[in-house]
């Protein structure tokens, strides 16, 4: 079966690159739920032509998802595959970066996160559907928002109910040229932070103003400085405004932080810690407000992923492809879900390349079939 799975996946290198340079010529931005919508229908499409059971998840503002099982998942678990067609490129970009290939890499705005991994799921199915695989039932998620976090759906919860299910989970998010696989990653949040002060003239009334950027100032020391590098836990203001004029004590000022940690007791402690800095009063009168805007759960480091990066690994060396290495992640990815729901998952399966959310982002053309093998034949090594 081994074989049979390599080969489909040789003879489909024309049709591949071709589905490749058709996803990244779409733009699928944020703002532009009508292209993710329309490449989510493209791999409904794909998988419904492989005679899987396919349901479209509609959101009203983000972009739309889709979940695609083949085989008795009630019976058995399935092997779920994860990604996303959204990218990071606004709406005009690819004008000026369509896909092309030169010498043997590619380019195009979202070349390589991620959808080069879509394609390499996709063709990993077809090849193990041609060879008639049927140990474990399939399952594919495919959703359109993960760069947003999933702010404005509700996909997160979609993605672990979903998982719940699952033997294994791969997602073929990023690679990376270091040869490096995630079997954990960060989790990170964005919170707002506003103040809510008096304003007076600064001259002839400044006893009755209350400076929302001072309180704001107190509150960000206080933040920044609860930071762990060593345990792994990280806050970083990194966006602030306020004030109106020169000589009006500001009655406004706001601040965005973002959050970076390892696991969810940490970013439960972290969420906490800001409730109680906000809650806390520097100047009498002042009034605070924490928002919680969005962001994703850690991915947490255990033994089932380790484990499964194992049959990776074994995989590689089987294929004479250089030996991967096991690495927790800076980055976040949809991973997070099917690891929260108990599912051995590793990520960063992906096509290889660099320059992630760059104008210069390329992936290695030989990667796609190298990795899209990798993802087939790990699945008949489970
Ligand atoms: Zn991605």
């Amino acid at each position: 079966m081994k074989q049979q799975v390599m080969d489909y996946i040789d003879q489909s290198r024309d049709e591949m690159l071709a589905l490749w340079e058709e996803f990244v010529n779409v733009e699928s931005a944020k703002d532009h739920k009508a292209g993710i919508d329309s490449l989510i229908s493209k791999v409904e499409e794909i998988l419904q032509a492989e005679n899987f059971q396919t349901r479209v998840i509609s959101y009203e503002k983000a972009g739309n998802a889709v979940v695609a099982e083949f085989g008795d998942v009630e019976k058995e678990k399935p092997i779920i595959f994860i990604g996303h067609v959204d990218t990071v490129f606004p709406k005009g970009f690819l004008a000026d970066h369509p896909f092309q290939i030169k010498d043997g890499i590619a380019y195009g705005p979202g070349i390589l996160d991620m959808k080069g991994g879509v394609v390499s799921i996709l063709y990993a199915v077809k090849a193990l559907r041609a060879a008639n695989f049927d140990t474990y039932p399939l399952k594919v998620m495919i959703v359109g928002d993960e760069e947003s976090a999933h702010v404005d759906s509700d996909a997160k919860n979609m993605l672990l109910e979903e998982s719940k299910n699952g033997a294994f989970a791969f997602n073929t998010e990023t690679g990376n040229l270091e040869n490096n696989l995630s079997i954990g990653r960060a989790g990170g949040s964005i919170f707002e932070l506003e103040v809510y002060g008096v304003a007076s003239h600064t001259g002839i009334d400044w006893k009755s103003g209350r400076n929302a950027i001072i309180e704001l100032s107190n509150k960000m020391i206080e933040i920044d400085a609860a930071s762990n590098h060593e345990a792994g836990y990280t806050y970083n203001v990194t966006l602030v405004e306020g004030g109106s004029a020169p000589n009006t004590t500001p009655d406004y000022a706001k601040a965005s932080i973002g959050t970076r940690c390892q696991t969810k007791a940490q970013q439960e402690m972290m969420h906490q810690k800001l409730e109680e800095i906000s809650a806390k009063t520097f100047i009498e009168g002042t009034k605070t407000t924490l928002t919680y805007l969005g962001g994703f759960d850690p991915m947490e480091v255990s033994d089932k992923n380790r484990a499964l990066f194992e049959v990776v690994k074994k995989t590689a060396i089987e294929l004479g492809m250089d030996e991967p290495n096991a690495v927790v992640s800076k980055g976040s990815s949809d991973s997070a879900y099917s690891q929260s729901a108990g599912v051995p998952t590793v990520c960063s399966l992906g096509p290889v390349g660099d320059g992630n959310h760059t104008p210069h982002e390329y992936a290695i053309v030989e990667t796609l079939f190298e990795r899209c093998k990798l993802l087939a034949v790990t699945v008949l090594n489970v």
